[in-house]
């Protein structure tokens, strides 16, 4: 909430609060007089249910409004008014609202007070009275109009004006809380209306025959509402959980995992932290202020912080506020985290990284959530180990083993997928280089294989470094390359294959493996022999490409003499 905002709240609440104070005594004045005792024992039976709150959609709903009905129906407006607001600050100290939400205090006094006012002034409208012995069907409908009135002044208040206008939190009026509004208000309603007129026949006796259960309902409806809650928990665990297992790769789970966990529960800040070497800790995956970031390159010692605590632990723990853990050594954590929860991710006996999930507010979470996170972070292992066994498998499939480029089958699937793009606004050229280093085999044997493989090695790394961004490279067999460069015409490819034959011919390679001299670094001259072709001119199909870069290379480069480049003639 605006600094701003927050000033007017507590201006309006002092200047509205006694003012409607006082114009309910002087409209409608209480019948206090000789129901002191009467009084004091409703307010405590107001109190005892202020204590039973249920939480819906994060507002908490309470029941003292079944028993206010009746305090007003026997000591009108005023009385209500004063025992609602009493009854309300002890749901407010109870939900532990701490000096950081003073404001709460305000801005729900204001407003109870308007609905207690607009109540009041519809059942006066309508002609209610008070001290009616008689119970008639009209009297019944005007204590009814009068309960929906308070009901739905409640709702619009709750819904439209502290969410949407202060907390800019749009929602529908029928809402999920709307039914629990209407149900509670039924389940009270009779209740009022029994206490009211079992106060009339016996006087004080009643509150103990209407009290008890009443206490009683509002406490299995708290139980109902957290098993509903938890319910609700579950079957979203369990749908995110295969969300997470079908993903592919381990960026995409962290990110699903992330977003999804932290829609479900309220979280400022999220981390997944990833164990480096048993002895570190990684952020690698982070939630701050609702972007979703990678980790930063800093890490802490496993001995440090809270997720030092849980690795060291191998279990969940939960903090509902700071001074509780602020005593941990070195946490990376911002400085106005109060609550949190930290899980183990557990591979195989042993913590392989730990999610953090953490809150602004004291008391953000309860067991049920870490429940919930716990196992989450059950499924984010299993998933981040199925992605990363999946990455593994795709990059042998996809990858030369030697040189870390990617192989042929890879180059012939890509060039396949690009050419099908020529003639889109994307690719108006395609050009393909192949490169066959020259007289290798005397290499091999001159210096060995190992030194061999070292050249090809270096000359992989020569090329990306090379080619960079603007294509790709592939190691197509023993000792060829192919490049792959999009919208990339045939004087731009010349220059291009032109400049790699530099690179090769140019610099020597430096090589530590050498059969003649052990041990020592020696220096090897290549040079390569280069051809290539362009479509769409040079070819009529993908593999066309590679064929006729081959030919250039191997007529007009090969044969005219090596160290050469060669364009493809038809
Ligand atoms: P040119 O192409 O100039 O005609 O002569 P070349 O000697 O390069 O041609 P050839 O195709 O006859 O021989 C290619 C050689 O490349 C054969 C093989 O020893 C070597 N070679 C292929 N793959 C590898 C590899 O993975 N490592 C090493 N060290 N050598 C390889
Ligand atoms: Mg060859
Ligand atoms: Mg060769």
């Amino acid at each position: 909430m605006e600094k701003n905002l927050k000033i007017v709240l507590w201006v309006s609440w002092a200047i509205l609060f006694p003012a409607a104070l006082c114009a309910a005594y002087y409209f409608w004045p209480p019948m206090i007089a000789g129901n002191e005792l009467a009084i004091a024992t409703f307010l405590l039976l107001m109190c005892i249910v202020s204590i039973f709150p249920i939480i819906v959609n994060e507002t908490p709903v309470f029941f003292a409004q079944g028993v206010s009905i009746s305090v007003f129906l026997l000591f009108g407006p005023l009385v209500e008014m004063i025992l609602m607001q009493i009854s309300l600050t002890v749901l407010l100290i109870k939900l532990r609202v701490g000096l950081r939400e003073i404001h709460r205090y305000p801005t729900n006094s204001l407003m109870f007070l308007i609905v207690s006012v607009a109540g009041a002034a519809v059942y006066y409208a309508i002609g209610g009275t008070h001290g009616q012995t008689e119970f008639t069907l009209e009297f019944l409908t005007k204590v009814i109009i009068y309960a929906f009135t308070i009901c739905l002044t409640n709702h619009f208040f709750l819904q439209h004006v502290i969410r949407g206008f202060f907390y800019k939190n749009k929602e529908k009026f029928f809402s999920k809380d709307f039914l629990w509004e209407i149900f509670t208000t039924l389940m009270f309603l009779p209740v009022g209306i029994m206490l009211y007129i079992l106060y009339e026949d016996l006087g004080l006796e009643a509150l103990f025959y209407v009290g008890i259960p009443f206490v009683g309902i509002s406490f299995i409806l708290l139980l109902l509402s957290n098993s509903q809650r938890l319910n609700s928990y579950l079957q979203q665990a369990s749908e995110i959980g295969h969300q997470l297992t079908e993903r592919l790769e381990v960026k995409e789970v962290m990110d699903v995992y992330i977003d999804k966990l932290t829609s479900m529960i309220n979280a400022d800040y999220a981390y997944i932290i990833d164990v480096v070497n048993d002895y570190e800790l990684k952020v690698i995956r982070k939630l701050e202020n609702g972007q979703i970031v990678t980790g930063t390159k800093e890490t802490i010692s496993v001995h440090h912080g809270i997720s030092g605590l849980v690795y060291a632990k191998k279990k969940s723990v939960l903090y509902k506020k700071r001074e509780h853990w602020a005593k941990l050594e070195k946490t990376l954590l911002p400085e106005t985290i109060e609550s949190l929860i930290g899980v183990p991710i557990v591979r195989n006996q042993k913590v392989v990284g730990i999610v953090v999930l953490a809150s602004n507010k004291k008391r953000s979470y309860d067991y049920s959530q870490l429940m919930i996170v716990d196992l989450l972070t059950a499924y984010l292992g299993v998933a981040i180990d199925n992605a990363r066994s999946y990455e593994e498998t795709k990059k042998q499939s996809e990858r030369c083993a030697l040189t870390g480029l990617f192989n042929y089958r890879y180059m012939e699937k890509l060039l396949e997928s690009e050419y099908f793009k020529l003639g889109s606004t994307q690719l108006n050229h395609l050009s393909l280089i192949l490169l066959d280093i020259d007289h290798f085999k005397k290499v091999n044997d001159t210096y060995g294989h190992q030194a061999g493989n070292e050249i090809l090695i270096a000359l992989a790394d020569r090329l990306v470094r090379f080619i960079g961004e603007r294509g790709t490279v592939a190691r197509y067999g023993g000792e060829e390359f192919v490049i792959l460069l999009p919208n990339v015409d045939k004087m731009a490819c010349f220059a291009f294959a032109e400049g790699i034959r530099k690179t090769i011919a140019n610099r020597p390679f430096m090589i530590d493996q050498d059969i003649q001299t052990f041990g020592k670094r020696h220096s090897i001259s290549i040079t390569a022999s280069i051809g290539y072709a362009t479509a769409p001119y040079d070819a009529e199909g993908p593999l066309d490409l590679i064929r006729h870069a081959d030919r250039a290379m191997y007529i007009g480069a090969k044969q005219a003499g090596r160290n050469r480049v060669a364009e493809y003639v038809k």
